[in-house]
């Protein structure tokens, strides 16, 4: 049988003050609120744009509309009535 837990009873080389399961890396200082704040400043979410389609319909720039299935007064989506 393959013994598993031979490396982690097995201590490790460094150092000795390690000990036990706490090898998790901790912050060295609290991050103050100035630096979170600067942090954030560009976790903002901004509304989206929309535009009207010619049906009436909101519709996002650039794409093709969920309602109609046109584009540029194309119709790409759909075809019900293509020309
Ligand atoms: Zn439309």
């Amino acid at each position: 049988m393959i013994d598993t837990l031979s490396s982690a009873a097995r201590p490790r080389c460094g150092s000795a003050k390690q000990t036990g399961e706490s090898r998790m890396a901790v912050p060295k200082r609290k991050v103050s609120k100035s630096r979170k704040g600067m942090r954030r400043s560009h976790d903002g979410v901004s509304k989206p744009t929309v535009t009207i389609c010619s049906c009436g319909e909101p519709a996002m720039p650039h794409r093709a509309c969920p309602a109609c299935g046109k584009y540029k007064d194309k119709q790409v989506v759909g075809g019900s009535n293509e020309q």
